[in-house]
């Protein structure tokens, strides 16, 4: 159990906002470069503890273990997930050693005590960050949901920051709360679904996980894709780790080409070869059908169940005459940070350009102006498509660790391009 650092101090030199994978990783990068700093940051969270919402998607899907590989994790030391599972080697599973969901909590906590960061996760949600200016220094002043509130030099973003994607069709679409979620609001402990029929909308590993967790506790299951489901092993070819594309990548100075480059490596939703295998065994038998090619164009609660009517009927037999009890939705998330009212001020302060939602920020993933670092999903445009994935973190990591260590200041820009 960890111990909740209660009082929030008045003033840090670095100010961590959110305590995920992403967050943990900066600050063992940051104490492996400079211990000192070990009392100069604060990490606020309102969790008031590490990781909290990684955990819970792990738990609330089932997921049996990571996507990603025993090299991607939040210690600096690449090898040391596999050092702690040695005697553990069967929660690391093929095809190359991703690390059971039980293991990689272990893991992180033995992480956190390692680098003696127990109690360094201050509760709060930081609703608005104001930018003070003193003669030649500047500093922020974060203001918590509570009203407290914390002044800070220097402040690390790592709140991922991405919102549930909802199709448009659910706009017009009234229906009992539990009977239409989003996977982001779906938790399979405790749910009984003997006897029901589910539609799960999204070509990604969420619907597998979901569609697996469903037939598990007895429902029949839809899953229905605009295009057809298809296996690959990681979110992107692991040529994006390293040289091969990143060479590429940094070497294109427009930013919409880049944009266009992650959006191709990502490639939409995909499945892994082992879940894919996993559903068209269930398919074969009975209990789940795929509707490829196709999208639900309108749904209608009809009291006790859902009628769905759906485009490409040509395609399909229309799914309009099966009740459905439960529509979920695996359409994943948009991210847009000018929609991210914490940074209302500092957009308006130190005004910057943005491509489909993400910030162009210069080479240490600082906002051009000021002392303020992202990481994450919105660090894309400069780390490529990896970054919101727990590798993105280390990359992120290798970029803002210097600039907080040497105490640049935030003279540069980016040499991206943003004109069309
Ligand atoms: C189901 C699922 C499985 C995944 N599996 C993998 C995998 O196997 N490998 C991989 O590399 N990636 C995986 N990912 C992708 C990615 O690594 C995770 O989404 C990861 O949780 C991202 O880390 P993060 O620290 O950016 O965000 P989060 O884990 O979401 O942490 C962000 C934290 O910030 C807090 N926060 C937000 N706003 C504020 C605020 N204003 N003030 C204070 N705190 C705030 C949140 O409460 C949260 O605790 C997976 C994603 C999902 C959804």
């Amino acid at each position: 159990m960890a111990t909740v650092q209660s009082e929030i101090p008045q003033f840090v030199d670095i100010a961590i906002v959110g305590a995920g994978p992403q967050a943990l990783t900066v600050v063992t990068h940051l104490l492996q470069k400079k211990k000192s700093l070990r009392n100069r940051f604060a990490v606020i969270d309102p969790a008031g503890e590490w990781m909290q919402q990684w955990h819970h998607q792990f738990a609330a899907l089932d997921i049996p273990h990571l996507r990603s590989p025993a090299v991607h994790h939040p210690d600096p030391d690449p090898h040391a997930l596999r050092t702690f599972a040695e005697s553990r080697p069967r929660e690391l599973f093929p095809p190359y050693d991703l690390p059971g969901t039980q293991l990689f909590r272990e893991f992180c906590q033995n992480v956190i005590g390692r680098w003696h960061l127990e109690d360094r996760v201050i509760p709060g949600f930081v609703k608005h960050i104001e930018i003070e200016q003193q003669s030649d220094r500047q500093q922020f002043r974060l203001l918590m949901a509570t009203g407290k509130t914390l002044k800070a030099r220097r402040v690390v973003l790592a709140i991922a920051g991405g919102t549930p994607h909802y199709p448009s069709w659910v706009q017009s679409t009234i229906a009992p709360r539990d009977r239409l979620l989003h996977s982001h609001n779906i938790d399979l402990r405790g749910l009984q679904l003997e006897g029901e029929r589910v539609l799960i909308v999204g070509s990604g590993l969420t619907s597998g996980h979901l569609a697996v967790g469903a037939i598990a506790r007895g429902a029949e299951v839809i899953m229905m894709a605009r295009r057809q489901f298809y296996e690959k092993l990681f979110d992107a070819d692991p040529g994006w780790l390293g040289p091969k594309y990143l060479k590429g990548f940094r070497a294109e100075s427009h930013g919409e080409k880049r944009w266009q480059m992650i959006q191709s490596a990502r490639n939409g939703g995909s499945l892994t070869p082992a879940i894919l295998t996993q559903l068209r065994r269930l398919a074969r038998s009975g209990k789940l059908t795929f509707y490829e090619h196709c999208q639900v164009k309108q749904a209608q609660w009809k009291g006790e169940a859902w009628q769905v009517h759906c485009e490409n009927r040509e395609v399909h037999d229309c799914i309009a005459h099966l009740p459905i009890d439960r529509l979920w939705l695996a359409t994943g998330s948009q991210l847009d940070i000018q929609q991210w009212s914490v940074l209302s001020e500092v957009r308006e302060t130190y005004p910057l350009p943005t491509l489909h939602g993400l910030p162009v920020l210069d080479e240490h993933l600082r906002w051009p102006g000021c002392e303020l670092f992202i990481m994450g999903g919105a660090a894309a445009l400069q780390l490529g498509p990896v970054a919101r994935n727990l590798f993105g973190g280390r990359m992120a990591s290798r970029r803002i660790v210097p600039a907080l260590v040497k105490n640049t200041i935030a003279r540069s820009s980016s040499s991206l391009s943003v004109a069309g």
